[in-house]
């Protein structure tokens, strides 16, 4: 990786210093609610994630008290450190798996519902005026062996059947419309897809539900949550909530508060670079439609231009559990100069990661817990790494559970939160997974 010392990179988020008109994204404003934390609400939500929010602002036009509650600051988990990339997200056992696993039409209603999270966002975004760089251009996926471009062509068959997924497959020779590289074996590009900026996302979410009424507390630790006889009483170590109802959206930052579902949610950390403004002609170059990125690999990197279109914006798993920013900067920018060689003298601005939610069969979950202290209260959460639209849709979902609107329901409610025996909630296994994934991955298998 370039040494760059005159302007080192900086060990935070992209988006929370370079919004399109360059004003820093001051997470602390989120936070304007006004008074004091109240002794009673209807609902209080833990996280003001995309899934907390998403569902305080429902609640709030449904006529509900709503308070957020965040540890740490709204957005400060995974809703501001994305990569901001947006698609269907379809189920990783695809159709075929899926159909083992629930029958033709349980997989059927999973994959229209993955379309419909994605039409869905795209719409929601427009009609409330959320100025959040969209772009609806489309995302190359490169194909790392000629094996794998045939497997996208035939599994695009039948998801345009079933969804009416709009692609185009694009080989080799003619990747270079797409992409500047000449690493992959031809690719599909997914025309619905599009990227955003996610913290200007998470900001005009954020404006919403103030404006609805919602208040947002933070930083503001949800220490345990017992239901009681007339609902739930959320303890904040010196202060307590009494409310009706409870929605914890607390995803890959999921903590020892919560312990069922703790056990439920594998963290796994994922990690993001900034390159240094590029030459115009350069990134014309790396993407001339635009688009975002991803492949067929393993360790599955995404990648994209920034909202300004001046910088790559390049992602990917961490190896380690922890956040080690020396360590996936440089494995990173590696990685993108393998298959950009054009960056290979490239410096970065930033360098970030944080901890999707991923579960043991792939799929988020949303639900309401059964047994145990905290009976009765809703959760939404295992996103497994595409929450961006997935977050969004399901805490609204969550919320129309709480309101007793049968649009709440949805084919995920068939799905058991399965754990693992001796998983407490710290992939100590990982590290080792991924490591060898990426050895695989290096030689082509
Ligand atoms: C590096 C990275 C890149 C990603 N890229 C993409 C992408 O390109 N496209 C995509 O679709 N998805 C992507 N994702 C995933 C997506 O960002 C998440 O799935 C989504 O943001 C989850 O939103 P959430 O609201 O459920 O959780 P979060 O935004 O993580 O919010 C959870 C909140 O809960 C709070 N919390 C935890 N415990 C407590 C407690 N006890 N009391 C109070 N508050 C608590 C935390 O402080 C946190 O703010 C990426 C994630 C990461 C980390």
């Amino acid at each position: 990786m370039a040494k760059n010392d005159e302007e080192p990179w900086r060990h935070h988020p992209y988006w929370w210093d370079a919004g399109p008109d360059n004003q820093p994204l001051n997470l602390d404003l989120l936070a304007k609610s006004v008074g004091e934390i109240p002794a009673q609400t209807d609902c209080v939500i833990v996280g003001a994630g995309y899934s907390g929010l998403s569902a305080a602002l429902t609640l709030a036009r449904a006529g509900r008290s709503v308070v957020v509650l965040d540890s740490s600051q709204p957005g400060y988990g995974c809703s501001t450190r994305n990569g901001g990339l947006i698609g269907p997200s379809f189920h990783k056992l695809g159709l075929s798996g899926l159909r083992a696993k629930l029958g033709e039409a349980g997989a059927a209603a999973v994959m229209r519902e993955s379309m419909d999270i994605l039409i869905w966002l795209k719409q929601f975004i427009g009609r409330e005026g959320i100025d959040c760089c969209l772009t609806e251009s489309g995302r190359f996926r490169g194909a790392v062996t000629a094996k794998h471009y045939d497997e996208l062509g035939e599994q695009a068959e039948g998801l345009r059947k079933l969804v009416d997924l709009q692609f185009e497959m694009v080989p080799q020779s003619a990747q270079l419309k797409h992409i500047g590289s000449a690493y992959y074996r031809g690719g599909i590009v997914y025309h619905q897809d599009g990227h955003l900026h996610p913290g200007l996302y998470l900001k005009g979410l954020a404006g919403l539900a103030l404006e609805a009424g919602v208040r947002i507390f933070a930083p503001a630790r949800v220490e345990r949550l017992e239901a009681t006889k007339e609902g739930f009483r959320v303890n904040l170590g010196t202060i307590s909530i009494d409310c009706g109802d409870a929605l914890i959206a607390t995803n890959g930052y999921t903590d020892p508060a919560f312990p069922y579902l703790r056990r439920r949610v594998i963290p796994i950390r994922s990690a993001l670079i900034a390159t240094q403004p590029l030459p115009a002609g350069l990134m014309q170059e790396l993407s001339p439609q635009r688009q975002c990125f991803g492949d067929t690999s393993r360790l599955m990197p995404y990648y994209r231009p920034s909202p300004d279109g001046s910088r790559m914006i390049f992602g990917g798993r961490a190896l380690n559990l922890a956040d080690r920013p020396q360590n996936y900067a440089a494995d990173l920018h590696r990685l993108m100069t393998r298959i950009f060689p054009q960056l290979r003298g490239t410096s970065i601005s930033h360098a970030w990661s944080g901890t999707v939610a991923y579960t043991f069969d792939h799929a988020p979950h949303i639900g309401r817990l059964a047994e145990g202290p905290m009976a009765g209260a809703y959760y939404s959460m295992g996103y497994c790494g595409s929450g961006v639209g997935r977050a969004s849709w399901f805490g609204r979902k969550a919320a129309l559970k709480i309101l007793g609107d049968a649009e709440g329901s949805t084919p995920l409610d068939e799905l058991t939160f399965a754990t693992r025996p001796l998983y407490s909630g710290r992939p100590w296994f990982l590290p080792a997974i991924l490591r060898w994934h990426s050895l695989l991955d290096r030689f082509g298998l």
